[in-house]
């Protein structure tokens, strides 16, 4: 069985993918998968460089992933170009997670991909069940440490609507209240699909 976790920027994708772990899923971790492949890949780091220009580099001429994402997601097409570059590396490595999780746990194990572009990507044909969490945007902005509000702002901008989220979603998570009630939508999940 494999879970596909997504939902806005900030949302609780990863809070309810470990929650899952508790429950013998392995998690796989597009984004960090993507931030790996970006700090070791000497090739993409040129093509990087090659199309959004040095200034994505820190002192020590590795990308600065806020560079990064200064420079992309405030342009639709430098968006789509690190996408394109991205997204079929990405991909390639979680079916290599999936085989290997897969070699050691048996055909059947339980496995749970993070990805905040399950939907947009090729991601979205690797999973047998599609898990969207919801966020009220205030909830978001609240609890996000990792960006400035207006960089959230321009990075919801940039994802799929929520609406069209929902409609693919097998389950849905509503995560605007406290990590007990999130924990506990989790659980009830593993209990249906343990029932199938
Ligand atoms: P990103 O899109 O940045 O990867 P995400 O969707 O994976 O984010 P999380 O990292 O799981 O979201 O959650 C964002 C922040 O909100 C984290 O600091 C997390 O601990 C906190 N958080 C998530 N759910 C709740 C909750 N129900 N109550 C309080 N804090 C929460």
């Amino acid at each position: 069985m494999i879970l596909g976790v997504t939902g806005s920027i900030g949302s609780g994708k990863t809070t309810v993918a470990k929650f899952f772990s508790k429950h013998w899923y392995s998690r796989i971790d597009a984004d960090w998968i993507g931030h790996e492949i970006l700090k070791k890949d000497k090739k993409i780091q040129k093509e990087m460089v090659r199309n959004f220009g040095s200034g994505i580099l820190d002192k020590n001429r590795n990308i600065a992933r806020q560079k990064l994402g200064n420079a992309v997601f405030s342009d639709k097409n430098k968006l789509k170009k690190l996408n394109s570059i991205m997204h079929p590396l990405i991909i390639k490595e979680i079916k290599n997670h999936i085989k290997k999780i897969r070699a050691k746990c048996g055909k059947n194990a339980r496995i749970i991909i993070d990805a905040p572009l399950l939907l947009e990507t090729e991601a979205k044909n690797l999973v047998d069940k599609v898990i969207v969490v919801k966020c009220d945007e205030k909830n978001i902005f609240k609890r996000n440490k990792k960006f400035t509000m207006q960089q959230t702002e321009r990075i919801l901008n940039t994802q799929m609507p929520l609406k069209k989220k929902l409609k693919q979603a097998d389950f849905v998570i509503d995560n605007n209240k406290d990590l007990n009630d999130l924990e506990k939508q989790v659980e009830n999940i593993v209990q249906k699909l343990n029932q199938k």
